[in-house]
């Protein structure tokens, strides 16, 4: 339908090119970035109109008293406006980077599934630079290299690997260095930098003469000619034979696969043995991760198994380095494209494959502003390049489940893990019947002391940051909180701050108390940080590392402190979900879980799927084959049904019971949901601007709400929900346009603040 669009408008362009008016009026609809749900015309002077403007170009416009870059949509003769009123654009970012008519055609159809200003949604496919009203200055790459041996037989100097060995013996980091360098005919410190080196062994490799460092220009990369590395090609088990030759066999087609694989059944090695058959046609594949810096794992596989441009795109990337990811996918020059959620507005020119790693994972979705969902629109992309995608999972997402289980998508398992290794076993510890100690209870605290004297690891899963969850007097029990959020604030004893985990906000531990002027002021609750001095205290004779995001906020410090974790430097690791993901520990044999009782309470429905998910992935973490691993988990409900599931039969059984759940309380995937966000200074207002929203009947759709958020005040606001809901999405959708194009005739619409949230993930907040 848009393309269709498209053609009409060039055709009127090219006639206009071909008739001889001497001063052709020329328009414009643009896309500006701001959060407007249309298109703004210009007119363009005729010194601006050689040469021909091409759509999809970027264009510098004044809007509101300052000038943006918009990107040009469609282009017109005519004008339905006031010719005179109609303003100017100021000028034309005359450059390679343009927008295709397929990219464009994507992001229109992501505006229109997530009802969101298409401004806002082409802003977000495009770098930071090229957002910039100043023209654009790309910086060449800088690549590392290893040094050709000068072949001279009489020189003095020691020869190459001799060098090698006595780096090996004397700095081993440096010779690990070397060799990944080495196996690459260019790598950029990005790569090198998620992969844990720092600079202090890039440095000495320099001093040493063994790398240089070459600039070339993105595009300057080629690698249609090389020749994949083999060597580290693992065997396929049958059951991984069978997902690769069955999704080899339709590369040049859409189909939508889901990989659901037990945590260490291989499935790394399927996506490599894919992405080579793609990598064979000349076709670039587009690989979505959740967050990067927890992957080098990951990375470290790709890289060595294919010696071939892989470029990344993630948030500890700075805005040149984003800019060349994007030129790289957009030139055919990148072969691989690994990166989170928003690699995927990556403009491949080539596109042969999209892999979604983790797919249940919940940063794949966008959590504020123009709120899409990673996989959700790599699925439309795929469709749109006529490529195949793959998701995969250990514990796949109920929504992607339900479409396998359907035959929507093609659904391969991996039962059995390569080799004699099985999956950890989950046990439930009953807390009742427990002496409790620091919140661990005595058969944990047994099974800690056993597990380090056999000389393995434990690792301990506590999902609260800080020292402890809320600070309060021990004379007249107030807590302190955060008055713009009503919630305690988190104590972090390390900063001596009090932290609002809301809002943000911080101040100063207090000495007294606000209200009665006691001293005596308490922690209660633990956090990890707490967590972490007792175990020390308890088992002072190891070493204990904790591993949150407070504890690896500066660079590269995750992957030092995960590195220090396999050198088995440390003994008891102590961590947040952030462990959850990606990471394997092989000597790690024990696993606990401190606390899951309020995921089975929760109130938001994906609480339990989300629990079980976690559960299984800390699970497979830990152990290997001559090692099994132990999951122990503590609660205060062990005959809770969703935990006895899950314990019994796995998470495929939990799953086929939790959809049956889901379809008898007309939930999703069954149901389809929008939920609208409203929040204002004063608690009427947003209910007032939901509650009309509801006076208008739907066809086909349902209302829920509106009710007060979870977080019922945050930041000083007041928040309350409305979910619309309906069996069809087609109806759900209607429904939607329905109520957008009748909201400003809503009389609280300019009191609250809003936003809309198609398949909502996260009701929490
Ligand atoms: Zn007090
Ligand atoms: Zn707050």
């Amino acid at each position: 339908m848009l393309s269709t669009f498209y053609s009409k408008q060039l055709a009127i362009i090219s006639n206009l090119e071909h008739t001889n008016l001497s001063k052709p009026s020329l328009y414009l609809q643009v896309a500006v970035p701001v959060p407007m749900r249309q298109l703004f015309t210009y007119k363009v002077p005729l010194n601006l109109q050689t040469p021909s403007i091409k759509l999809g170009e970027r264009v510098v416009v004044p809007f509101a008293g300052r000038q943006l870059v918009a990107v040009v949509i469609t282009m017109s003769v005519c004008c339905e406006f006031d010719e005179n009123k109609v303003k100017a654009i100021t000028s034309r970012q005359q450059d390679e980077y343009i927008f295709t008519d397929s990219q464009l055609n994507f992001l229109h159809q992501c505006a229109h599934y997530y009802h969101h200003p298409i401004g806002d949604v082409i802003s977000q496919a495009l770098p930071v630079l090229l957002r910039q009203v100043e023209s654009v200055d790309i910086k060449k790459v800088k690549l590392w290299q290893a040094c050709v041996e000068n072949n001279t037989d009489e020189s003095d100097e020691p020869s190459l690997v001799d060098t090698l060995a006595l780096l090996s013996k004397r700095s081993p980091k440096q010779a690990q260095l070397y060799k990944i360098i080495q196996q690459h005919q260019g790598i950029t410190w990005a790569e090198l930098r998620i992969l844990g080196f720092t600079k202090t062994p890039l440095n000495a490799l320099v001093d040493k003469n063994l790398i240089v460092a070459k600039a070339v220009q993105p595009q300057a990369f080629t690698w249609h000619d090389k020749q994949l590395n083999q060597d580290n090609k693992l065997a396929l088990t049958v059951e991984q034979a069978l997902v690769v030759s069955s999704v080899t066999q339709k590369l040049n087609a859409f189909s939508c696969h889901l990989l659901e694989g037990i945590t260490g059944s291989g499935k790394t090695e399927v996506y490599l043995q894919i992405i080579e058959a793609v990598l064979a046609q000349s076709k670039q594949v587009l690989v979505l991760v959740p967050e990067i810096g927890l992957t080098p794992q990951t990375l470290s596989r790709f890289e060595q198994r294919f010696n071939l441009p892989i470029f990344l795109h993630h948030s500890g990337l700075n805005n040149n380095e984003r800019l060349q990811t994007w030129l790289a996918a957009k030139q055919g020059s990148a072969a691989i494209i690994i990166g989170t959620r928003s690699a995927i507005f990556s403009p491949l020119i080539n596109a042969g494959m999209i892999i979604v790693d983790e797919e249940h994972d919940s940063s794949l979705k966008q959590q504020d502003g123009f709120r899409y969902h990673g996989r959700d629109i790599a699925i439309l992309r795929a469709r749109q390049h006529n490529i195949p995608i793959v998701l995969g999972s250990a514990t796949p997402s109920l929504e992607s489940f339900h479409n396998a289980l359907m035959g929507k998508y093609h659904h391969h398992q991996l039962l059995k893990r390569p080799g004699k290794s099985v999956e950890a076993k989950i046990e439930l510890i009953d807390m009742a019947v427990q002496q409790v100690e620091q919140g661990l209870s005595a058969s944990l605290i047994d099974e800690i002391t056993q597990t380090l004297a056999r000389g393995e690891q434990v690792l301990i899963f506590l999902n609260r940051r800080g020292f402890a969850p809320a600070v309060s007097c021990q004379e007249c029990h107030d807590i302190i909180h955060c008055l713009r959020c009503n919630k305690p604030y988190t104590l972090h004893q390390e900063q001596r701050l009090l932290i609002c985990h809301h809002c943000g906000s911080q101040k100063r531990v207090p000495k007294q108390c606000g209200q009665c002027g006691s001293v005596r002021l308490l922690p209660l609750g633990q956090g990890t940080e707490q967590l972490e001095q007792r175990l020390a205290e308890m088992f002072s004779d190891y070493s204990a590392v904790r591993i949150d995001r407070d504890s690896t906020r500066r660079k590269g410090e995750l992957a030092k402190l995960l590195q220090q974790v396999s050198d088995k430097k440390h003994q008891l690791l102590i961590g947040t979900q952030m462990l959850a993901k990606g990471h394997h520990f092989p000597d790690v044999t024990l696993v606990a879980v401190l606390d899951v009782d309020g995921a089975l309470f929760s109130y938001d429905f994906r609480a339990a799927e989300q629990m079980a998910q976690l559960l299984t992935q800390v699970g497979g973490r830990a152990g290997r084959a001559s090692k099994p691993g132990k999951v122990l988990v503590q609660t205060h409900y062990p005959q809770h049904p969703l935990l006895q599931d899950l314990v019994n039969n796995g998470y495929h059984h939990f799953a086929v019971q939790a959809l049956t759940e889901r379809k008898l309380a007309h939930l999703p995937p069954y149901y389809y949901q929008t939920l609208f966000r409203a929040e204002a200074n004063y608690p009427s207002y947003p209910d007032k601007f939901l509650r009309a929203l509801t006076a208008q009947p739907l066809n086909g759709c349902e209302f829920a709400g509106p009710i007060p958020a979870a977080m019922e005040k945050k930041a000083g606001k007041y928040r309350f929900h409305l979910i619309v809901q309906a069996k069809q999405r087609r109806d759900l959708h209607k429904g939607i346009k329905q109520l957008l194009a009748n909201i400003k005739q809503n009389p609280w619409h300019n009191k609250v603040r809003w936003s809309l949230d198609i398949d909502p993930q996260d009701l929490s907040w």
